[in-house]
């Protein structure tokens, strides 16, 4: 794990109740309104269900942030505890949840500040280099499950980057 990833991690475990492995995990930080836990990285304020899903699996871009990719970008809990982050119970929402629950609750302000955080936890998940050589790879025909194996990312995530639909900002 790359240091900057695993002081977030640090940070984030610090407010962390964690329980059985099937159960619910609390958060002791702060809330907001909702139930939801925040943390603040970097000075950004974030859900702490999302950095836990984040931590856990790849970087998301907010709902609305520039709609690359096939997954959804909402994360909900499969347990209905807003406080819990658990990553087990934790998941990604398809494409018309991901379309109901925008609808609900309008359109953010917190697009920019929740691709700041994607982008910073992939800076501080692979280096500009690693992307690079990903993408020679992919080009060149590694399979993105080897390529993942490889760099110790998803399958989905090599495949992305290899589509540079993860990582733009990173120039060839
Ligand atoms: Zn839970």
């Amino acid at each position: 794990m790359k240091p900057a990833l695993y002081a977030i991690s640090l940070n984030f475990l610090r407010h962390v109740r964690m329980g059985f492995p099937g159960g619910c995990w609390e958060w002791t930080g702060s809330k907001l309104p909702g139930g939801y836990g925040q943390i603040h990285i970097w000075g950004h304020g974030m859900k702490a269900h999302r950095v836990a899903w984040m931590l856990k699996h790849d970087p998301i871009l907010p709902v609305g942030g520039g709609q690359r990719g096939p997954i959804g970008q909402i994360v909900i809990h499969t347990c209905d505890n807003p406080g819990c982050v658990n990553p087990r119970h934790l998941r990604l929402a398809n494409q018309s949840e991901n379309a109901l629950d925008r609808e609900r609750k309008g359109r953010g302000s917190r697009v920019g500040l929740q691709k700041a955080m994607a982008y910073m936890i992939e800076r501080a998940r692979l280096s500009p280099e690693q992307v690079r050589e990903i993408r020679v790879l992919r080009t060149r025909g590694m399979t993105s499950s080897t390529v993942g194996r490889r760099f110790g990312i998803s399958q989905e995530l090599a495949r992305l980057i290899g589509l540079r639909l993860r990582y733009a900002w990173v120039s060839d």
